[in-house]
């Protein structure tokens, strides 16, 4: 079988930017501080999947959406500018350093009244989202936390998405580490786990993309769909 997905090099993945991306300049400014802390960069959405998000928030509609793991709340920003006046997207974190840098921008954007900064542990927050009744509230929601609890945090946001939302996860490819049989670090066992759970998952309709570090979309199918 042969490998239709380009390697994207640095010069081709230039191109792509600069033929494609419309990044606001306020999510720039955000992506070039976050760039700063070199430590912990690549924690930052690429700005294609920011703005492929964005375009699936339009396409469905989306007025709720929930963001577990916020960093300095790019991602956050691509998706809020995106919903209308009325919507709202829950975002879940257990970092004040980042969030801090987060709402600043969230602010200078004028996104603020849309953003709700959740600072507790994700799974703590969503079931509690669950037990106030929010069950297929949400049009979309978008994993990118610790990914040992990836499949806590898919089961809740699942339930709380409606059938026909969306259910995004981040680095699902892990660097390419999910096919290395030498790495059996615990995140990277954890998303292969998870990985293999959704590929015959009958409650989703599903899509891996190659996008940044791979992104999977599960769309929820109604109860009781076909599963075929
Ligand atoms: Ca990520």
């Amino acid at each position: 079988m042969a490998n239709k997905t380009l390697n994207l090099d640095d010069g081709l993945y230039a191109y792509l930017h600069r033929v494609s991306l419309r990044e606001p300049a306020v999510l720039r400014q955000l992506r070039e501080v976050t760039e700063q802390e070199r430590e912990h960069a690549s924690m930052r959405s690429a700005p294609e999947q920011g703005q492929f998000m964005a375009m699936l928030l339009g396409l469905i509609g989306a007025r709720r959406v929930i963001e577990v793991g916020t960093f300095t709340g790019y991602g956050t920003l691509w998706m809020a500018q995106a919903l209308p006046d009325d919507g709202e997207i829950i975002t879940c974190d257990v970092s004040e350093r980042w969030t801090f840098v987060a709402r600043r921008f969230w602010e200078q954007a004028g996104v603020l009244p849309k953003v709700r900064l959740e600072l507790r542990p994700a799974l703590e927050t969503l079931d509690a989202l669950l037990a106030q009744g929010e069950a297929g509230s949400f049009d979309f929601a978008f994993i990118d936390a610790d990914k040992v609890n990836y499949d806590g945090y898919f089961e809740r946001c699942l339930r709380l998405v409606r059938p026909g939302g969306i259910v995004a996860v981040d680095n699902v490819l892990w660097g390419g580490s999910v096919v290395d049989e030498t790495n059996q670090d615990e995140s990277t066992e954890a998303i292969r786990a998870f990985n293999l759970k959704l590929a015959d998952d009958a409650r989703i309709e599903l899509s891996m993309l190659p996008v940044a570090d791979g992104l999977t979309l599960a769309v929820k199918r109604p109860v009781g769909a076909d599963a075929g």
